[in-house]
């Protein structure tokens, strides 16, 4: 039987999976329950700009999250058809990551004709999309301020329950646990022992206004500029251009970021003085006039978040309760991560709408099978990319770096427009396994 779904974390993917499975299963089961329960008391502010992929796009709108998106307006965030790689060194643009297709329209859904691009948008406002779309559902309901603690498979029923911090319980059928890389119901249930392990990257990013700056920007939307000392991404994240998000990943010891957030605001303060000198020492040479304001404006609040991540392998499911998004897989970011977190909702989703009449576990275990290789991919893939961005280079060595790019950017946009932008590697998984 299946009628009560908890969800534990209100990220991408705990909204996505309550929108998925409201999506998928309410036809068949119409007294479907879904309840989300979240650490915070309200929805996390924290975060920057988000980069969402062609694939990612499309789920939203097949979750009703994209409509819901364009109520903010500028806000929404500002559509990118093309990161334009720059040289540091030279100025000059080496490359560019292309989302716009063929015909510059974007990469299209066979089953809609709707087409795509890519999209940069502050996390918050994307957060409160998908709660709005929820909210529509009927079937969805929030709770704030629950911290999930521990979750027991009861005896002789099918149901688990969960407890929180508040000493509260709640009973379900399916425990989704979506509560990011520290997850508890990864670590107390289903893979006890599985830590995140920190990358030994950091992602030092900021915001500052436009207006702010002098001198005009080099690019049209968004930019990764390349130096010897790591790449900086300069790009804008709302329709108006009115302000610009900036991002580098910089490689420091675990020490010296561990808590970072948790420490005082003079603390705090001080570390971003450091972030800023740091940033500075690494971009102020640029021939770029652009990239050597932004990296060397004291108008930049300059936030740290320590990269972490979950090890390949491991457990995902048990009889009742299966990890999904970070939980699961948090790698080191890339454009994609997000778009990962909601694959694995929808295709859960559709999986177990396929398999209504099995056990769980049934589903679960097609899920896995089908997730693994992709994730494994992801995984080793982010980690190359950083290693060989980031690591300080000669000049001669930068000459070659910057040569490759337009061959490594093909190699990634043949994958990408293959396997993933025309849908196809998602498809096929069904026709697979349910033709
Ligand atoms: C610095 C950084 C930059 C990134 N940039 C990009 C990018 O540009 N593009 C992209 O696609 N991806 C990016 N990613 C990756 C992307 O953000 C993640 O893959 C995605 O957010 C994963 O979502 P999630 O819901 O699994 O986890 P999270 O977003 O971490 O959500 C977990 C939720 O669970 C809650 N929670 C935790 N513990 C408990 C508990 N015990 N009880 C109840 N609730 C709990 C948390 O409060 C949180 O709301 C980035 C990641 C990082 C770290």
């Amino acid at each position: 039987m299946l009628r009560d779904i908890i969800i534990i974390g209100s990220g991408l993917s705990g909204l996505s999976a309550a929108l998925a499975f409201s999506h998928y299963l309410t036809p068949l089961i119409p007294d479907l329950r879904i309840t989300i329960f979240e650490l915070h008391p309200v929805p996390s502010t924290s975060g920057g700009a988000l980069s969402l992929s062609p694939v990612a796009l499309r789920h939203f709108d097949h979750l009703g999250i994209l409509d819901e998106l364009e109520e903010y307006g500028p806000e929404s965030g500002v559509d990118v058809d093309a990161v334009e790689i720059f040289s540091s060194r030279t100025g000059k643009q080496i490359s560019y990551l292309d989302f716009s297709g063929k015909h510059g329209l974007g990469y299209g859904d066979a089953e809609t004709g709707r087409r795509y691009k890519a999209r940069r948008v502050m996390r918050i406002n994307l957060s409160l999309a998908m709660i709005a779309a929820t909210e529509k559902r009927g079937n969805i309901k929030m709770v704030f301020g629950k911290k999930f603690l521990k979750a027991e498979q009861l005896e002789d029923e099918d149901r688990i329950e969960v407890h929180f911090q508040d000493g509260s319980q709640a009973t379900g059928h399916l425990l989704l646990g979506c509560d990011g890389v520290w997850s508890a119901t990864r670590r107390k249930f289903i893979d006890p022992g599985r830590d995140a392990k920190y990358t030994g990257f950091s992602l030092v990013q900021g915001t500052v206004k436009t207006a702010s700056l002098k001198v005009k920007p080099h690019f049209r939307n968004s930019s990764m500029n390349l130096s010897k000392n790591g790449s900086l991404l300069i790009t804008f994240h709302e329709k108006q251009h009115q302000e610009i998000f900036t991002s580098a990943m910089v490689e420091c010891r675990e020490e010296s970021v561990k808590d970072h957030t948790e420490l005082d605001k003079w603390k705090r303060d001080l570390i971003n003085e450091s972030l800023r000198k740091e940033i500075s020492s690494r971009f102020k040479d640029s021939v770029i006039p652009f990239v050597r304001e932004v990296a060397t404006s004291p108008e930049v609040d300059w936030m740290m978040y320590p990269i972490y991540q979950v090890p390949l392998g491991g457990k995902w499911y048990t009889q009742r309760a299966i990890l999904l998004g970070d939980a699961a897989h948090a790698m080191l970011p890339r454009d994609e991560s997000a778009a990962f977190a909601i694959d694995d909702t929808i295709l859960l989703a559709r999986i177990i709408s396929n398999h209504i009449d099995y056990p769980l576990e049934t589903s679960f275990q097609v899920y896995d099978s089908l997730r693994r290789a992709d994730i494994a991919h992801a995984f080793k893939d982010s980690a190359k990319l950083w290693q060989r961005r980031n690591t300080d280079a000669g000049p001669i060595e930068t000459w070659f770096r910057e040569r490759l790019i337009p061959f490594q950017i093909k190699h990634e946009m043949k994958f990408k427009s293959a396997e993933q932008f025309e849908g196809l590697r998602f498809e096929q998984s069904f026709v697979v396994v349910f033709a």
